[in-house]
């Protein structure tokens, strides 16, 4: 039984409350349904950062003058590799939704394809993008800009996004091998977190307004977050600006920051999706390939080391059986905006 301060819930519950906060924020019903399912599988997965936690954050983009909430995703083929899903202004989800049947198509044809979204309000975690996309026989890389709060290395000044990049690789008789991470050294979700809390971050995670190394929550989110990895992260985060940004024709983290206006809606720009057929660039020899693929994965296992994903399946089968919990706090807070 639930704590006295928790809420139990069953993911037809987290489902239902979390469509009805958006149906009433005046999300439509195609917008709102994805939208609730990942958040309802990352409450089922034990990700809360991006689980009910993010409504009232929803609600405030909903709300947003640059968000259309009747946004009807444009699909289009750009070329025969590439699958262009303009969001209209509307939630990333839909759009990768709607475009994925021709990635996968194009990716099973062609060996490699490339699916570009275009002007989508971004708050999600990638991994179900790619978990989704390993189902399908298919490795994969998922990329996105957000709002620039991370300075790069070297530097004081917030330039890039916390830029998540997520690898999806399927596996024959298992779950696929998944990461997904953020390549600020700690997620904003955290240090915001942390300074609700009155906790200290670790070091490394910030800088304050003056460039100092701080471990103060506030003084990060004031001044600047930091990569992880030093200029190993401010490299790759760099990249994922440009293969998400002007690659695609779309906005930086920068120029997201500039367009929200000080709105504090969920960054918008663009994604990136590449998706690889290993039956078609493996030399017709599947078998010995994944079994190659499987060598690497037993030599983290046999070792006792752990694969990424591999304490979010664990969380995933435990929290199918058993619902999830949350704060009643965080359950009023819900109700107060319009949950039912
Ligand atoms: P973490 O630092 O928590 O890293 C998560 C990844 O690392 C998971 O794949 C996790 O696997 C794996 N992992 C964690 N610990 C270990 C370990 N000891 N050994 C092996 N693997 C491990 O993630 P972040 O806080 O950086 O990011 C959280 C989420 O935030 C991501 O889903 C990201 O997409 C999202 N995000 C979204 C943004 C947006 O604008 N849309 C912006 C920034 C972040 P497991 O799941 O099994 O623990």
């Amino acid at each position: 039984s639930p704590a006295s301060d928790a809420v139990r819930l069953d993911l037809d519950e987290v489902r239902s409350l979390a469509l009805s906060v958006l149906r009433k924020a005046g999300l439509c019903e195609a917008q709102a349904r994805p939208v609730a399912q990942t958040i309802t599988e990352c409450e089922r997965d034990g990700r809360q950062s991006h689980g009910l936690l993010r409504l009232p954050g929803c609600v405030m983009t909903i709300n947003s003058a640059n968000f259309n909430r009747t946004a009807e995703p444009v699909i289009s083929e750009l070329t025969p590799a590439v699958v262009r899903a303009d969001a209209c202004f509307g939630y990333s989800l839909l759009a990768f939704e709607r475009a994925l049947p021709q990635l996968e198509q194009k990716a099973k044809a062609l060996g490699v394809a490339v699916l570009a979204i275009n002007n989508c309000f971004h708050f999600s975690a990638l991994w179900p993008e790619v978990e989704s996309i390993a189902r399908m026989g298919l490795a994969s890389m998922a990329m996105t800009p957000s709002h620039a709060w991370v300075a790069p290395s070297g530097g004081m000044r917030p330039v890039l996004g916390t830029n998540p990049f997520a690898f999806g690789w399927p596996r024959a008789d298992t779950d696929p091998y998944v990461f997904d991470f953020a390549t600020s050294a700690m997620a904003r979700s955290d240090i915001a977190m942390a300074k609700l809390s009155g906790q200290m971050l670790p070091d490394g995670c910030g800088l304050d307004a003056q460039g100092r190394p701080s471990n103060d929550p506030a003084a990060v989110l004031a001044g600047a977050m930091t990569t992880f990895g030093g200029h190993k992260g401010s490299a790759l985060s760099t990249m994922i600006e440009l293969l998400a940004g002007p690659l695609i024709g779309d906005m930086t983290s920068l120029a997201s920051m500039d367009f929200d206006a000080g709105e504090r809606a969920a960054p918008c720009h663009g994604e990136l999706i590449v998706a690889f057929d290993p039956a078609l660039l493996g030399n017709d020899d599947p078998a010995t390939n994944q079994q190659r693929a499987e060598q690497v994965f037993a030599g983290f296992t046999d070792q006792g080391a752990r694969l990424p994903s591999q304490q979010r399946y664990l969380t995933r089968a435990h929290n199918k059986a058993n619902g999830i919990e949350i704060s009643r706090e965080l359950y009023d807070r819900i109700l107060a905006h319009g949950g039912e």
